[in-house]
């Protein structure tokens, strides 16, 4: 005998799950929203918010991206290696998700690029802060507000454990533990998984990408995200599909210290590895991923970005090359006393020497090689980058002591992926058919981006993570009604 009874269970209250309980409860199912932890949110309630393709924003802002597109370019991103019909079903739906949020009163700033070579598809929750981290929290607020008017029961600090099904395979309950440590039992037609995938767990990181956390793996670490809804899945007899990092590179400890110092670091000058050679075109360390990516091939799974003296000081006089809108201050003006900072305090990310070949020891980099690539780089600056073709306008002498290096190593948002969706957001099976009653949505079930994150397209974790929970409740609620 069940101790509470539904229409539908959503199992975790981030963008994903509180998505998915409002469309449910719109669509006119009872619903029961268990969420782990005191607050709703999860990850979300960081970041800035989610990607759509085709909104009234990008046509205001004249911006040239449409679905069609934005398919091809993520279908050749990723060699077809993910759901297109999903991937599709997500794209379509965007525009009128960002309306259907406006709806319940959230304000977008508009639609916006991460870096230069991504395109405007990342829409920025309005705040009464202005645009900056966190602003999708608003976005929450409002989501969980709407859920509570359209009668959505909400049980906070209560995780779900497990799912149950009939003698056929169909859903038929929720077992969760309640915020006193009881087990109870919760009987349902649907249940939906959105629990945000494991970059809380390090044993499950290690498990399933080979990271190990701490060591050479620095992702966002939301409690409760240990990886319950894959987990849930898998034991229902859900596929198992690749679970990844979604890629983010790591500026050791320098975020720790005034914005000056990250800010000027995180251009696109001089990166090497222990070698003292060079891996890529720093133009594309924009690209947290590529850069994230980048480290983890590099020995020891970290690679340094050098300046000099007169590089700080260009971007004193003239502003940095590249801003981001996660960093919407490219002030650099108080980089000296960054660094003060940083020696008073011991910290561990920024090194600071009065020669190349100090930096180099200090760092642990290859001398000769490091002197070689400085040599054939400053050439490089007044010609032609002869090695990975970087555009001129990037290319910065390294001239003046003292000179600066940050480590970076490879870092994440969260995992993504794990269980195996269709694009009605259905839990496939072994055989790849649906598990009748059993729905996921969000980073559990994000396996669109085959081995690397899509960042061209901004906004596109928390995007998935909206329109696959929405997707998720209107589907449980038409596979309720059907069985009736
Ligand atoms: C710093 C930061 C900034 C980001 N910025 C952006 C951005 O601007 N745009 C973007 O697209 N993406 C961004 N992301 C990624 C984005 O936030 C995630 O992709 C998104 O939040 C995933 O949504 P979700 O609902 O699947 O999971 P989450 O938001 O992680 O929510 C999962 C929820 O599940 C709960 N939970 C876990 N296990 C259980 C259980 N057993 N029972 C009940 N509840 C459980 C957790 O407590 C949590 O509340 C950012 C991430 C971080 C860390």
């Amino acid at each position: 005998m069940a101790d509470f009874e539904t229409q539908v269970v959503v199992i975790a209250g981030g963008p994903a799950g509180l998505s998915a309980a409002v469309q449910a409860a719109e669509d006119g199912a009872e619903v029961i929203l268990l969420e782990k932890n005191a607050a709703v949110g999860g990850a979300a309630n960081m970041g800035m918010g989610p990607l759509a393709i085709g909104s009234k924003y990008q046509q205001r802002q004249m911006i040239d991206i449409t679905v069609e597109k934005a398919l091809n370019m993520f279908m050749e991103y990723t060699h077809y290696n993910v759901n297109g019909r999903l991937v599709k079903r997500y794209f379509e739906q965007s525009a009128e998700t960002i309306e259907w949020l406006e709806d319940m009163g959230v304000e977008f700033e508009g639609a916006y690029k991460y870096f230069t070579k991504s395109e405007a598809t990342w829409h920025i929750v309005k705040t009464d802060q202005g645009i900056g981290p966190r602003a999708a929290s608003f976005m929450n607020k409002a989501l969980y507000a709407r859920a509570q008017e359209l009668g959505v029961t909400f049980m906070l600090e209560t995780a779900g454990k497990k799912i149950l099904q009939d003698e056929d395979g169909k859903v038929c309950g929720v077992v969760a533990m309640d915020k006193d440590g009881k087990e109870i039992t919760i009987a349902c037609k649907a249940a939906i998984l959105a629990c945000g995938g494991g970059g809380a767990n390090p044993e499950f990181i290690k498990e399933q990408t080979g990271y190990t956390f701490g060591v050479d793996m620095f992702n966002f670490a939301i409690p409760g995200n240990v990886g319950d809804g894959i987990r849930m899945a898998w034991e229902a007899g859900g596929h198992k599909v690749p679970v990844r990092i979604e890629a983010a590179a790591n500026f050791e400890g320098i975020d720790e210290l005034p914005q000056s110092v990250p800010n000027v670091l995180m251009q696109p000058n001089l990166l090497v590895d222990k070698h003292g050679k060079r891996v890529m075109d720093e133009e594309q360390m924009q690209n947290t991923t590529y850069l994230s990516n980048a480290c983890s091939h590099a020995k020891g799974r970290v690679l340094y970005s050098i300046v000099d003296t007169s590089i700080v000081k260009y971007y004193m006089r003239n502003g940095v090359d590249e801003i981001s809108m996660v960093r919407f201050d490219p002030d650099v003006s108080d980089f000296t006393e960054g660094v003060r900072i940083a020696e008073e305090t011991g910290n561990k990310g920024l090194f600071k020497a009065d020669s190349l070949e100090e930096l180099a020891e200090k760092c642990g980099i290859d001398v000769d090689n490091l002197l070689e690539t400085v040599d054939n780089y400053n050439d490089y600056c007044d010609g032609y980058d002869e090695e990975f073709f970087k555009r001129k306008k990037y290319l910065r002498p390294l001239t003046k002591a003292p000179y600066y290096a940050a480590a970076v190593r490879p870092g994440g948002y969260g995992t993504v992926g794990g269980i195996d969706i269709n694009e009605n957001c259905e839990v496939l099976n072994n055989d790849l058919d649906p598990i009748p009653g059993l729905y996921a949505a969000g980073a559990d079930a994000c396996n669109i981006y085959d081995d690397s994150y899509m960042f061209l397209l901004p906004g596109n974790s928390m995007g998935f993570a909206v329109n696959t929970g929405r997707i998720a409740g209107m589907q449980a609620v038409e596979y309720m009604d059907e069985e009736d």
